[in-house]
């Protein structure tokens, strides 16, 4: 009897802060593919928000540990935020492959960002290093035109109309973050009075 390969989600993202948004995609992914895991990955410096500033990866590691706690398939890895430079998705890969030579990945975004995917480094390796789901997410169009269909899948979630940005904004503005993310984000954030000075 031939045993099936396990099945690794990957979540990437900047988590500045991690939100219900990112949970709900991950646990729909999860159960619609049959994953045995989902492993969340912070970025380091995103090579794509580099005008921007971007929270410490530390806390920002943080709060995805505190966020995906609870869920015994959800883990947190931090090869991007140990790895020196810019973060680039197929350096995640690579490294994660070499972790993980028994799972077949799945990588999860939201409708943004599989919009940019072909502009992402060495995209043609991507898809050969994984499965790419991409899910719905309220104010963008889900697309996957133009991606390999054998190597590139579109799944609907539950709309949740959550960013980091707006967590962001609320918290510098006093507005309240709470159901927005998990509790103890929100405490986190309190805490280490993260965000108020924030521009976005
Ligand atoms: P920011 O506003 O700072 O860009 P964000 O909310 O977009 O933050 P990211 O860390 O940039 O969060 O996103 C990580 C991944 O999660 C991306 O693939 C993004 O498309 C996806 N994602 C984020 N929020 C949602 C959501 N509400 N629904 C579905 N997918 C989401
Ligand atoms: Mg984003």
């Amino acid at each position: 009897m031939t045993q099936r390969r396990a099945r690794l989600g990957v979540m990437g993202g900047t988590f500045d802060p991690i939100h219900h948004g990112h949970l709900v995609a991950a646990s729909e992914v999860a159960a619609r593919f049959d994953l045995d895991e989902v492993v969340f990955v912070p970025t380091g410096a995103p090579s794509f928000k580099q005008d921007v500033p971007v929270t410490p990866a530390e806390h920002r590691y943080l709060m995805t540990v505190i966020a995906t706690a609870s869920n015994p398939r959800f883990t947190v890895s931090r090869v991007d935020i140990d790895r020196p430079g810019l973060t680039y998705t197929v350096d995640t890969l690579r490294d994660l492959a070499a972790d993980r030579p028994d799972a077949d990945l799945y990588f999860i975004t939201g409708a943004d960002a599989i919009a940019q995917l072909l502009s992402w480094k060495d995209s043609a390796e991507l898809f050969e290093r994984a499965r790419f789901v991409a899910v719905t997410r309220p104010g963008h169009t889900l697309s996957v035109a133009g991606l390999p269909a054998d190597r590139v899948s579109q799944w609907e979630i539950p709309a949740l109309a959550i960013s980091s940005t707006d967590v962001r904004a609320r918290a510098r503005d006093g507005k309240p973050v709470w159901y927005l993310v998990p509790d103890g984000v929100v405490q986190y954030i309190a805490k280490h009075g993260l965000y108020r000075g924030s521009q976005s």
